[in-house]
């Protein structure tokens, strides 16, 4: 069986700038990666939309699904799920808690990435972090619905917010991602409503490359850091 991910995504263009990398790398090595989008950003992060004539709801999610799929499939991704929770706010029930987990213990992810814990510029990031972790950790429940095999123990990954001073958010992994940044730009350059944050997460990248460069002393050009929530477990500190 293959090893799966599972990317948990408040809006349907976060898994892009945040993970694209770290999910087009497992992916070309063989990984299943499942992205679920919670919701569109259709209010919240579809500007660029909303300055067209005659722009409805509707259409936004419609064209921001688009960009999404596309973006997925430049990427690897080998299933994308679009849940229409809204946003800004985003609404998040218990069933659709119940409806996460039940993706949990269908895929047995062995990483998990979503959002980091804080974040003053955005309310529904933070929530989806704790609702990902929350349905993690009632996947692993023995006595919710006692006839599945409960999940293990997979790492959660945070993304590296918008501002990361700001959200309380240090990278302590970064991911080496030259051999496919080729591939992240393009799925970046499938957001054609957020025009305006390709060359910014473009940078990014070159940033976590530098440091990642710096720390193993590698030649890396283009990265993605990672907040990690549990202690890595390993076999020798060398
Ligand atoms: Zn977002």
């Amino acid at each position: 069986m293959a090893n799966t991910a599972l990317v948990v995504s408040a809006h349907s263009a976060d898994f892009v700038w945040r993970a694209g990398g770290a999910i087009a790398l497992h992916a070309a090595k063989g990984w299943q990666v499942t992205v679920v989008c919670l919701s569109y950003g259709e209010r919240g992060e579809s500007a660029k939309l909303w300055r067209l004539p005659g722009m409805t709801l509707e259409r936004v999610k419609a064209e921001r699904e688009k960009e999404a799929r596309a973006a997925a499939e430049v990427l690897g991704v080998h299933d994308i799920q679009f849940w229409d929770l809204g946003d800004y706010p985003i609404t998040l029930t218990n069933d659709s808690l119940f409806r996460l987990v039940d993706v949990y213990r269908d895929i047995h992810p062995r990483s998990v990435l979503t959002h980091s814990k804080e974040d003053p510029y955005n309310r529904d990031h933070p929530a989806v972090t704790d609702f990902a972790q929350h349905a993690r950790i009632t996947a692993q429940a023995h006595g919710h619905n006692p006839h599945q095999k409960v999940l293990g123990a997979p790492p959660v990954f945070l993304f590296e917010p918008h501002q990361p001073e700001q959200c309380g958010w240090k990278p302590d992994v970064l991911l080496g991602i030259d051999g496919v940044w080729d591939r992240k730009r393009a799925a970046i350059e499938c957001m054609a409503g957020q025009e305006h944050l390709w060359e910014y997460y473009t940078r990014v990248a070159q940033q976590r490359g530098a440091q990642a460069a710096r720390n193993p002393e590698k030649a890396i050009k283009y990265g993605e850091g990672y907040q990690s929530v549990f202690p890595h477990v390993v076999e020798t500190l060398g």
